[in-house]
């Protein structure tokens, strides 16, 4: 299967208007992780130096980012065997979510297991299979078909041979002690171009699971106060946790809509706005779904988030629109929306992306151009 099988036709085409002969570049990128994967220092609790000597104790091999000195970086590894390989063994089918752990290098358990052929017995070397037909890795089963289909928990097969791997780093005493937080490079500089003050009243208006919430927090030195809103009181709990573990003491978490923010009669200093959005730019995709409707239909829906963004942020007040997506609609359309409010654009303090498609004071993240996720931040004044 192609890369481009991983794409809607309607999209495909989408992308080929929007980014012409770099489009297929582009896709590809898109269906492989990250080639550094980003953890962000917890400089509330540790330093970077003390962060890596303590990894490099464990075996990894961590190497500082060039570009942010709380950002440390690891190599990925892979991929393990060319997209044609065929390695003939009986094949165990993983469910999506499974399947695109398994391609990073995790091992399969018996509830992402949706199919194994029958002759399968513990012992026995194995092929893993996504639902479409997609090798995403070799290993050894642990259990017999049966139950790796019947299971609900414990360990399927052993991936020994994953396509690509990256670090696992949650069993760590080092993540456990809140030293750091796995976070894409585009995602770290967002906090870097909102500069929070560290007396400044901040709204994140999309906060879970707390990502960029924890970052702003950090550049504050936990002092001055961030407002976090979510809809989702999961995501919400889990954001609580991650703020727990990383010691962020400057937080309020609010369970909102956050398109009725301005009922709440506040007026910040600063406003995050990292909008919900189709994803486009994360990476790996095994296949995408999304296509040029669902890209209109969230535009819309963002303009609610901008215009409740625009009443709550005080005069001469910054708001920063970020998003990990790569349509045109959801990224300079909606800035173009934003300058039409009175609102205006402004430098961005790290810029280590591109320029944007019709507009050269925002920055976007390509995953072929950067290595990275594809990203989009904008950082604008109410005037
Ligand atoms: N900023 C987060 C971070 O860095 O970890 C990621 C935020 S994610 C891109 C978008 C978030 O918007 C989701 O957690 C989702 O639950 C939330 N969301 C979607 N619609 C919302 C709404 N109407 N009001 C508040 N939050 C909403």
């Amino acid at each position: 299967m192609s890369y481009e099988d991983a794409f809607p036709p309607e999209l495909r085409e989408y992308y080929r208007k929007l980014f012409g002969s770099e489009a297929g570049e582009i896709m590809a990128s898109l269906r492989t992780p990250v080639e550094k994967y980003y953890i962000r220092v917890n400089t509330l609790k540790t330093s970077r130096s003390k962060l890596m000597s303590l990894l490099k104790k464990e075996g990894l091999k961590p190497k500082r980012s060039p570009y942010l000195k709380e950002g440390i970086y690891f190599d990925r590894e892979g991929p393990n065997f060319p997209d044609d390989y065929e390695p003939g063994l009986p094949v165990v089918r993983a469910n999506k979510f499974a399947s695109e752990s398994v391609y990073q290098g995790a091992m399969l358990y018996a509830p992402g297991v949706l199919q194994a052929d029958k002759k399968i017995k513990p012992g026995d070397e194995v092929e893993i299979r996504d639902p479409r037909g997609l090798l995403v890795g070799v290993g050894i089963a642990s259990m017999s078909a049966k139950e790796m289909v019947v299971s609900t928990r414990g360990l399927a097969v052993e991936v020994t041979l994953p396509k690509f791997k990256l670090p696992s780093l949650n069993e760590l005493e080092s993540f456990r002690e809140g030293l750091f937080y796995a976070q894409s490079l585009p995602s770290m500089v967002v906090a870097h171009v909102l500069e929070p003050g560290e007396e400044e009243l901040i709204i994140d208006m999309a906060a879970a699971p707390g990502g960029k919430t924890s970052h702003i927090a950090q550049l504050m030195q936990n002092r001055g106060e961030i407002i976090a809103i979510d809809k989702s009181r999961n995501r919400l709990k889990k954001t609580e946790e991650e703020l727990n573990r990383l010691g962020v003491k400057n937080v309020k978490l609010l369970h909102m809509d956050s398109r009725k923010l301005p009922e709440l009669g506040i007026e910040a200093d600063r406003i995050l706005l990292d909008a919900p959005c189709t994803a486009l730019g994360i990476r790996p995709k095994l296949w995408e779904s999304r296509t040029p409707k669902d890209i209109e239909a969230t535009a819309r829906y963002q303009k609610h988030f901008i215009n409740a963004a625009v009443k709550s942020l005080r005069k001469d007040g910054v708001l920063v629109y970020s998003t990990c997506t790569l349509s045109y609609e959801e990224n300079e359309a909606n800035v173009r929306y934003m300058l039409g409010k009175g609102l205006k654009l402004e430098e961005q303090s790290v810029f280590i992306g591109s320029h944007g498609i019709d507009i050269d004071g925002v920055q976007r993240f390509y995953p072929n151009r950067h290595l990275t996720q594809g990203f989009f931040i904008a950082r604008l004044r109410k005037v």
